[in-house]
Order: C-alpha cells, then sequence, then structure tokens
C-alpha cells in the first residue's frame, strides 16, 4: 500500500505491458542463460568522435554553464534551419524552430499547450507511447487511428467518425514509423494536411527516424509538403540520428504559433538542453554526415541478416526501408506474448510483442537491429532451431 494517494493521472496509467517479458528475461538470465536483447530501440553504436569532441570543448567554457534559453541557443537553432535547408530543401525563420530536451519531451509537452479535459485528439496505434498519455496527462481522450498492414500501416483518415474529427485537436503522426517500419509518401502527407485543414487540428509528426533508411531511400519531413507549415510542427531528434540517445537533444520545426505555444509551456517548466551539448549538437548537424550513412550501412547489413533467416523460417515481414525495426507477423497458432515468450525461453532472444504498442499490434513482434553482425547471425541461429 502506498503511504499518498496518487493523482488519478498516474493511477489511470494503462498497465505496463513489458513488466511480463522484463520479468521472465531476469527468470531466464538467471539461469545462465546467453539473452540477445533485440527488445530496445537504442542504437549500441556510440555517437561519432567528431560529436564527442566537441562537446569536451565546449564543456570547458564556463561561456556555457549558465542557464540555457528554454528555446534553444540561437546558434543551435540556426544549425537546425541549415540542416532542413541541406537535407529537405524546407526554409525555416528561427520562430518556427524550437531546442527540445530530447524530442519526448516535446512529444511529451504540447498537449499542455493544446488539450484542456475532454478534448480530443487523433493517435495512432501500435505507436510510440508517449502521444497518448502526453495527452492523458491533460485529462483529454485519445481516438485511436489503427494502423493495419491492409492500408501499409498509414491511418485511414477516412474511417475517423465526422463527430471525432470535429471535435479533435491535434493529430499525431510518425514516419518513418516505430514500431512497424512503415514510410509514408507525399500523397499520404498531402491527405494529412487537407484534413487538419478541414476540421482545424495541428498535426504533429514524429520525425525521428528520416535519417535511418537504406538502400538509397530517403525519408521525405512532413515539412517539404505545401500547406504542411500551415497546420503542424514537426519533432526532430539527434538521438537515433548520430546515436546521441543520452545526450538529450531534439527539436521541433514548423507553425510558428504552435512552436510559440510550445515554448510557452517549456519556459514555465524546465530550463533548456545544456548549452555544451547544444554545441555538440550544432556540430552533429552541420559536420560530415558520413556518420550517418555508416549506421545506415550497418543496420541495413543486420536487416538483410535478419530478413534471411525470417524468410527461410516463413515468417512474414515487409523489408524495412528505414528504421532500426523489423516489424514481423507471428506464426499461425500463438499470440504476440506467446511467440515473445517462446523467443526467450526457448531462444534466449528478446522481442517486443506488438500489442506493447497498442491493441492493434496484436500479432505482430518487433525486433531492433540493435545487435551486432555476429550477435544477430546468433540470433537467426537459434531462431531457426525452435519448432514452430
Ligand atoms: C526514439 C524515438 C524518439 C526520440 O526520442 P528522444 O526523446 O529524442 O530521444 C521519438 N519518437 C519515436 C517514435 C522514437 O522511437
Amino acid at each position: 500500500m502506498d503511504q499518498f494517494e496518487k493523482a488519478d493521472r498516474l493511477k489511470q496509467l494503462p498497465p505496463y505491458l513489458f513488466a511480463e517479458i522484463d520479468r521472465k528475461k531476469e527468470e531466464v538470465r538467471a539461469k545462465g542463460v546467453d539473452i540477445i536483447d533485440l527488445g530496445v530501440g537504442d542504437p549500441d553504436l556510440p555517437t561519432p568522435d567528431h560529436i564527442i569532441k566537441a562537446l569536451n570543448e565546449a564543456a570547458k567554457d564556463p561561456r556555457y554553464h549558465r542557464y540555457p534559453s528554454y528555446s534553444g541557443m540561437g546558434a543551435f537553432n540556426k544549425a537546425v534551419a541549415r540542416f532542413y535547408d541541406k537535407r529537405f530543401g524546407v526554409n525555416l525563420e528561427l520562430s518556427e524552430i524550437i531546442t527540445l530536451i530530447g524530442s519526448k519531451e516535446g512529444i511529451a509537452h504540447i498537449p499542455l499547450a493544446y488539450i484542456n479535459p475532454g478534448d480530443v485528439a487523433l493517435v495512432p496505434s501500435p505507436a510510440y507511447p508517449v502521444y497518448q498519455i502526453g495527452v492523458e496527462f491533460c485529462g483529454g481522450s485519445c481516438h485511436i487511428m489503427p494502423l493495419l498492414k491492409e492500408n501499409g500501416f498509414l491511418p485511414d483518415l477516412d474511417a475517423i467518425p465526422e463527430d471525432v474529427a470535429s471535435k479533435a485537436k491535434l493529430m499525431f503522426i510518425n514516419y518513418p514509423n516505430n514500431p512497424t517500419a512503415a514510410v509514408a509518401d507525399e500523397a499520404f502527407f498531402k491527405k494529412v494536411i487537407e484534413f487538419a485543414k478541414k476540421y482545424k487540428i495541428i498535426v504533429c509528426h514524429d520525425a525521428a527516424y528520416t535519417e535511418m533508411s537504406f538502400d538509397g531511400y530517403a525519408p521525405m519531413s512532413f515539412m517539404e509538403v505545401d500547406g504542411a507549415k500551415e497546420v503542424g510542427i514537426e519533432f526532430h531528434s539527434l538521438s537515433k540520428t548520430y546515436n546521441m540517445t543520452g545526450w538529450r537533444l531534439g527539436f521541433a520545426v514548423g507553425n510558428a504559433e504552435v512552436i510559440g505555444a510550445l515554448g510557452k509551456v517549456k519556459s514555465n517548466i524546465d530550463s533548456g538542453a545544456f548549452d555544451a551539448v547544444q554545441m555538440a549538437g550544432i556540430e552533429a548537424l552541420d559536420g560530415d554526415q558520413q556518420c550517418v550513412a555508416d549506421n545506415s550501412k550497418i543496420y541495413q547489413e543486420r536487416r538483410d541478416l535478419l530478413m534471411e533467416g525470417l524468410n527461410a523460417m516463413g515468417l512474414k515481414c515487409t523489408p524495412p526501408k528505414a528504421t532500426f525495426y523489423m516489424w514481423v507477423e507471428v506464426p499461425e497458432g500463438y499470440s504476440s506474448a506467446d511467440f515473445c515468450t517462446k523467443l526467450l525461453t526457448e531462444a534466449g532472444i528478446v522481442a517486443t510483442p506488438g500489442n506493447g504498442f497498442g491493441a492493434p499490434g496484436e500479432g505482430y513482434f518487433r525486433m531492433a537491429l540493435t545487435q551486432n553482425k555476429d550477435r544477430m547471425a546468433e540470433a537467426v541461429k537459434r531462431m531457426q532451431e525452435l519448432k514452430l
């Protein structure tokens, strides 16, 4: 029994679906099994040296030891503008950019700017859990947009009831997508913009994975599409692109009014990312992008290795064009949880059950390409020895 009564927002959190997997993982590990963890979406590769060097230098400079600006250092925001111009051909004013302490921070805080108790947000499922939780922490409710295979794991906007669309204030989308690894094209983004204009909805596009792609495919930014800036913002992060998950540095760009509202929330809650980390971020965004290409090449090799193994086993998975995830259908006769338990207990492999990302993820499991080639090969070998 807790000594202190928790707020409803904590009491109403959905049960932690990974708790069971975590418990079993520890049980299996305690037996001395060599576990291959493909569960977490956290790069195993180190932050590139030139970025670490920039932090080392900036950390010694007392100018960077004081409270950072809540909206970001001018110099970092300018580097973001250069990056968007160079990479996407998108022109951004400084009023259209805000620095975040990791993009999760901004994603969790944006509902505070727009969601009153009882307000509605459109949220995909399966999805990164922060969209739904951010809205619910504000007392808002989420209308779930299921991401289904037959729609290429894109939400079906025509399936959203008129009265829900009319009430909705925010819509979250995320491409390249976690957990399904699906990508979106310009036609989809155009449809989103049209829909958002019709119903006066703010679109929040999570673009964490645009720089992690394969076979020469370059994912687009939502901001590249005409009208995107009128209806929404895009969250971006240095976490996955430059193996900087621990550094906590991201940003949001787009509609100046929405960026300003997010800034207003943040100015009352936090004091911005450490300036020395932002200096390193400038080096990351402005510096040689070979490290990004090298990363993608490594993930592509791992993808190919795992894909071959899955194919040989008859497990169905669309080869991802982007992200470091494989979204795999569980074999006949298993639930997501059953199959992940089997992978863990019989092969020592940790994968994430699809329903952990929301009910429409049932029937799938997610594997992250976050172990080196030898370990991936070992995982494939162990999977092939399973009796399905
Ligand atoms: C990893 C990830 C992020 C990035 O989070 P940070 O807070 O920037 O580290 C954002 N969205 C999705 C879907 C992710 O998987």
